[in-house]
Formats: C-alpha cells, sequence, structure tokens
C-alpha cells in the first residue's frame, strides 16, 4: 500500500469518528464543462435575483485561484436525516428538514476544522482551507467527482447509502493525496417523481432549477414580495421546501444521523400564533437555527403568505366562493 493511501485511511478513520458521513478526494482540476453549464444556466435566467451568483465565477470554475495552494480536494458530506415524520398539519407552518435542529454552517465547519487539525498533526506542513457553503465553490460538483453520489434530477447529491439529506464542506488542502473514482452513474434512470411532484413546477429540465418558482428561493433567498401567482401554490411552507426529496425513493434508504444536534427542536409553528412572533421571541426560538439567517421581517412574510392561504382555503370550504382579501 503506497503512503498515500495509508494516510487517506487514517482519514478516512477520522472523519467517521467526527460524524462525517462520507468522505472522498478528488484532483483540483478546472471545472471548465460544468462552468459552461452554470453560466449557461444564469444566462437562461434561472438563478432570479441571487446575483451574487454572478460574481466569481471564474473562482467557481478554478479551485486554485480560491486557494492557490490547494493540491486535493476533500470533500464530505454529513447526514441531517432525523426520523420525525410529522403528520402535514394545514394549519401548522413547514420547515425543510435541514433547518430542524441546530444550524449546519456551524456544526459542519466544527468537524471539517477538527478533521484539518488531525491532518495537521499527521502530516507536518499540512494547511487547508474549510468551506462550508461559504464561498463561490461548486460544491456538488466536487461530491460527485470525489465518488460520494450523483446528482439527481432535482439537482441534488444522492448517495445510495442514505439518500440525499446530507450537508456538504470541503477541504482544499495543501497536500497531493491519490484520488477517489469518481461517481460516474447516475441511478435516477427512468424516475421522474421530484420532477411531477414539485408544486410549482420549478424543475424546468432534468437536473435544471428555475430558482423564480422554486419555494427553497422563494422562502428564503427572494428579499421581494413573493409572486401572485406562485402563492397558492407555496401551502404551508414558511422557511424552504423538501417534497422533491420527500417523493425521492432513494431516501427510502435515509438513516438516522448520529449528530443530535440536527434533531428537532420543539417550536409551536401554529400559523395563527406564530404570525404575531416578535423580535425578542424570533431571535430567542432561533439564535442556533439557520432560519435567523433570513431576519425576522422576511419570515413574517412567509408566514403570512401561508397564513393567508389558509385563510382563503378555509373560507372558500364554508362559502363556496373566495373571499375579498384584504
Ligand atoms: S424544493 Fe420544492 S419547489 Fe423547489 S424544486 Fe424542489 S419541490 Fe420544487
Ligand atoms: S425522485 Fe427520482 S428522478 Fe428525482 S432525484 Fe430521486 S431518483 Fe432521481
Amino acid at each position: 500500500m503506497k503512503n498515500s493511501d495509508i494516510f487517506i485511511n487514517k482519514i478516512r478513520e477520522e472523519a467517521k469518528k467526527l460524524g462525517l458521513f462520507k468522505i472522498g478526494f478528488s484532483k483540483p482540476e478546472e471545472i471548465k464543462k460544468e462552468g459552461e453549464l452554470f453560466k449557461k444556466w444564469i444566462d437562461d435566467g434561472f438563478c432570479s435575483e441571487m446575483d451574487w451568483m454572478k460574481n466569481n465565477i471564474e473562482k467557481r470554475i478554478n479551485p486554485k485561484i480560491l486557494y492557490p495552494k490547494v493540491k486535493t480536494i476533500i470533500s464530505t458530506a454529513v447526514n441531517y436525516f432525523s426520523d420525525n415524520r410529522k403528520k402535514n398539519m394545514p394549519e401548522t407552518g413547514k420547515i425543510s428538514r435541514y433547518a430542524w435542529g441546530e444550524d449546519y454552517h456551524i456544526i459542519v465547519r466544527e468537524k471539517l476544522i477538527n478533521l484539518l487539525d488531525f491532518i495537521k498533526k499527521e502530516y507536518r506542513n499540512a494547511d487547508g482551507r474549510i468551506f462550508v457553503d461559504s464561498a463561490p465553490v461548486m460544491e456538488k460538483i466536487w461530491a460527485v467527482k470525489s465518488g460520494i453520489g450523483w446528482l439527481g434530477k432535482n439537482s441534488l447529491l444522492i448517495t445510495k447509502e442514505a439518500g440525499s439529506w446530507l450537508f456538504l464542506g470541503e477541504i482544499f488542502l495543501n497536500i497531493k493525496l491519490n484520488s477517489s473514482k469518481p461517481f460516474i452513474q447516475n441511478h435516477c434512470g427512468k424516475c421522474e417523481r421530484c420532477i411531477k411532484a414539485c408544486p410549482t413546477e420549478a424543475i424546468v429540465k432534468p437536473g435544471i432549477i428555475n430558482a423564480e418558482r422554486c419555494i427553497s428561493y422563494q422562502t428564503i433567498e427572494n428579499k421581494s414580495e413573493i409572486p401572485l401567482n406562485l402563492r397558492p401554490h407555496i401551502g404551508n411552507w414558511i422557511y424552504g421546501c423538501d417534497i422533491c426529496q420527500e417523493v425521492c425513493p432513494w431516501n427510502k434508504f435515509s438513516k438516522v444521523t448520529t449528530e443530535k444536534r440536527f434533531f428537532p427542536k420543539k417550536i409551536d409553528l401554529d400559523l395563527k400564533k406564530i404570525r404575531k412572533i416578535s423580535e425578542e421571541e424570533f431571535q430567542k426560538k432561533f439564535w442556533n437555527s439557520s432560519i435567523k439567517r433570513i431576519k425576522i421581517t422576511k419570515f413574517k412574510k412567509n408566514i403570512k403568505t401561508a397564513y393567508d392561504l389558509l385563510i382563503l382555503k378555509d373560507d372558500t370550504a364554508k362559502n363556496g366562493f373566495p373571499p375579498s382579501r384584504e
């Protein structure tokens, strides 16, 4: 066994101890083909108002611009699935599973800091830079190149072992290590469940999402009002949307995470009550959650959209015609 392979095995063992579900290694080469597809997605107008996506495209394509010393990209996936399939109650706001527990940016970063510290102890002169959804890094592409999984028609990274409830994170390392075999096969096959289930028809082609139509974009990224034509389809989602993951057959293989900080917090999301949430209560409830990142104004706008829809449906059911909106 070559030295690099022995070292990789040690890193894999340590990653497992730290609760990193999958790990892989790839060469930091320019990803021109993927970069062209990304540019086309922007040119087609599918990034909506996420103008920051249009910046730093060269950094996305060439990892050496982001970290000139990089010789290996370590990709990792952390499982956040918690087996708590709540019944859908129309009067209760729904939050995307990834935000049920504590903020993943902090937890995944902590795990990667520990892994990098381990590498530095084992290998003198080792150094690196950590990314968790924090810079122009094409995380899903590197995960495929590192052999972790494939990109589903819902555009998410899917693994055979545990489906798609995964957070991705990377270490750009200054040491050259042997690369893993990239994940070449796509196991979606003829399935189109995610495309058919998306209530807003946001999946315009396999793997291509029109952000403007996506509930996740509308309830998290969009700072303006949610377009009227989409509101009836948003239902009671008040932060994110999981529909295209919930229907994915590969998520039958989900395993409950070992990271308890991702378990759901007990928060009453009754739309009638929570629409009156104060700034102080918002900070208290969500201080260590990624939800706090959208701030109270946006959160309340989302709740209002869901609540208006609930009232509209209730009144329609009772009176048989749509009531006028205040
Ligand atoms: S997150 Fe929801 S709205 Fe967005 S593509 Fe998936 S199902 Fe459609
Ligand atoms: S629902 Fe089907 S098509 Fe969509 S990502 Fe999952 S396997 Fe692929």
